[in-house]
């Protein structure tokens, strides 16, 4: 069998090996692994009606589609498979612990804090600090490094627990959505006065979906309306039923302004650890973890506060954290106290890395400098092609008609951050009041008040959603990253601006409404037979005009006889025409249809795109 061809390019054609493409590849990127030509992968596009350049980053489905048709299997790679390959590429594993269960020691639990906001996570995180700052320990003053631990005594026993102190589910989503489990545990605060609210869901399904456990902090029992009963119940509905009501969930009733019951609460969370985890960690190996939270410090250079998630990172060892990398030329704890070396869940402030890491980057310590510098340069070529890649793909206001229309979306996925929950709640309601048909749906995925963070970033890449500031600005490396990542990020000032752009935007967006316009009718006045045409039915047009290549019916009696029809042959006399006016005469071929008969009529019309109001 020949191979086929599309204007003399030489179509591929595989066995059905495997072919490894990462996610947000090109056709030049797929054609190098099957050493054909791009062009020809264009031109196999086109075959399949698709318009798509060589160098442009294309979905999933159109790289399988292409496999398909090419007799390829496509194995798309996601950037944690790849990462993996990379490290396994220098003989790594991350992720497991080295050696037997007899080298496990156990460490404690790792706590978020999450919630609607509002509901004291902030003030929480404070208190807990507070209650545990020991006497005479370099002044009791504590820093804010993005995590700290404290520890309390359960059973006699004293017993440390970390928490990461990124109040929100901000860092929760961060490391999520770099497939980085950090928390082991999440502590789901819900106002007594308030009741379970969006982000309380929202919070709660993230926990789920992460599989870890939660403990219920019923907080603000101090405030008059405090209904903690209520917020049980309404738990319950969501799958968290409360240990006095025969559930396996501790909820622990707090108020974190006057510091009430929290040494319970922290009990609750060992008591939980215990019953349903078994956190244990090698110490005695290369350490390795992940980052919470970094920045670029004026005197001390990049600073990242790293989570040690098993062995026991040291002064001087070598790691890289991301694309970074460097020796650790100190380290501080949580209080600002130098520290020799950081055991499981420690979390460290390190210095001595060659530029600033993101959230939720996983770190390790390997043998040699240049290892660390060769896995950090080969993760910030493998971000920039996949930036590269990205910027054609996610969606921004001005692609929303061209994306849906490739069927990726039918929805618009909005993250919301406004300088006031009075505007947020504003905007978005107006947003969700929008009128713009049925195909389209908007959803809010998230919103809060403060500036657009990375965290915002992140659940935007995650979901293709639109992030809107209203009257804030982006924090820290936020717009760096979705610059990067190629998310849109839009700001506005009058609500009324934000409402008329996403409208339009919409509009766009929706699908194309088609109507059938009626061009022309003929009625049937004499049959030619034609051995090379068929049947060619001599016309009298009736009415409008009849044109080549347009979609016809064909009626008898009134009856519609056929459909579907096309005007494949049009003529004046001898002479083939493009369009015969009413009232003048001329030859019609239906193509493979012949089933004409005198008297007939023969209708025409097109399919015109309807405006939208
Ligand atoms: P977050 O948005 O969840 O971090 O909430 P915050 O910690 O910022 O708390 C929101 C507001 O509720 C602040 O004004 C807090 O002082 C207040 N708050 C937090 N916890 C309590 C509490 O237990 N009792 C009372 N009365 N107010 C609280």
């Amino acid at each position: 069998m020949q191979a086929p061809s599309v204007g003399g390019v030489m179509l591929p054609r595989g066995n059905g090996e495997t072919v490894r493409l990462s996610r947000g590849a090109s056709l030049t990127d797929f054609a190098e692994k099957i050493n054909a030509n791009p062009a020809s992968l264009v031109a196999v596009m086109m075959n399949l009606g698709e318009m798509v350049t060589a160098t442009q980053s294309v979905s999933d489905e159109t790289l399988q589609l292409l496999g398909d048709e090419m007799n390829y299997t496509v194995q798309i790679v996601s950037p944690e498979e790849e990462d993996r390959e990379l490290l396994e590429s220098f003989d790594i594993e991350f992720g497991e612990d080295e050696g037997g269960e007899e080298l496990l020691v156990s460490r404690p639990p790792v706590v978020t804090v999450m919630g609607h906001v509002d509901h004291g996570k902030t003030r929480l995180l404070d208190a807990i600090r507070k209650t545990n700052v020991v006497a005479g320990e370099a002044g009791g003053i504590t820093q804010h490094i993005g995590a700290y631990q404290v520890t309390t005594e359960v059973n006699d026993e004293e017993r440390r627990i970390t928490f990461i102190d990124t109040p929100g589910h901000e860092a929760f989503t961060a490391m999520r959505a770099r497939g980085a489990k950090s928390t082991d545990i999440a502590i789901l605060v819900v106002a007594a006065n308030d009741g379970v609210m969006p982000q309380t869901i929202e919070a709660l399904n993230h926990a789920k979906a992460a599989d870890v456990p939660i403990v219920v902090a019923v907080n603000k029992i101090d405030v008059e309306g405090a209904d903690p009963t209520k917020v049980r119940g309404q738990l319950t509905e969501y799958g968290l039923v409360a240990e006095e009501y025969g559930g396996d969930t501790m909820f622990v009733d707090i108020s974190a302004k006057q510091g009430l019951h929290i040494d319970s609460l922290l009990e609750a969370v060992i008591l939980t650890a215990d019953a349903s985890l078994d956190l244990r960690a090698n110490p005695d190996q290369d350490a390795q973890g992940i980052a919470i939270e970094s920045h670029l410090d004026k005197g001390r250079g990049a600073v990242s506060t790293v989570l040690v998630q098993r062995g026991t990172l040291r002064i001087g060892d070598t790691m890289v954290v991301g694309d970074a990398y460097g020796r650790v030329r100190a380290m501080l704890d949580d209080k600002g106290n130098n520290v020799e070396e950081a055991a499981p869940s420690t979390p460290v402030l390190v210095l001595g890395l060659t530029n600033v890491p993101g959230a939720g980057d996983n770190f390790l310590v390997v043998d040699e400098d240049r290892t660390a510098r060769q896995i950090a340069e080969k993760r910030a070529a493998r971000e920039r092609n996949a930036a590269f890649a990205k910027r054609t793909r996610r969606v921004s206001l001005e692609d929303l008609d061209k994306v849906l229309k490739e069927g990726e979306i039918q929805q618009l996925n909005l993250i919301i951050k406004g300088d006031a929950s009075g505007s947020v709640e504003a905007l978005e309601s107006s947003l969700l009041q929008l009128d713009v048909g049925e195909e389209v749906d908007i959803r809010v995925l998230h919103r809060g008040v403060g500036a657009v963070t990375e965290s915002d970033i992140d659940l935007a890449m995650g979901s293709d959603a639109i992030v809107i500031g209203f009257n804030v600005r982006a924090a820290g490396r936020a717009t760096q990253m979705a610059e990067r990542e190629g998310v849109d990020v839009r700001y506005y000032s009058v609500i009324y601006q934000a409402i008329e752009e996403i409208e339009a935007a919409l509009k766009g967006m929706l699908k194309p409404e088609f109507e059938e316009v009626e061009l022309g009718t003929a009625e049937v006045r004499e049959i030619f037979r034609s051995s090379k045409l068929g049947n060619i039915a001599g016309v009298l047009i009736r009415s409008g005009e009849v044109k080549r290549n347009t979609k016809a019916r064909l009626l008898r009696d009134g009856k519609v006889v056929a459909e579907n029809l096309t005007i494949t042959g049009l003529r004046r006399f001898k002479d083939d025409v493009t369009e015969i006016r009413e009232g003048f005469e001329g030859g019609i071929n239906l193509g493979n249809f012949n089933d004409i008969k005198i008297d007939d009529v023969i209708a025409t019309y097109e399919m015109r795109e309807k405006p939208r109001g």
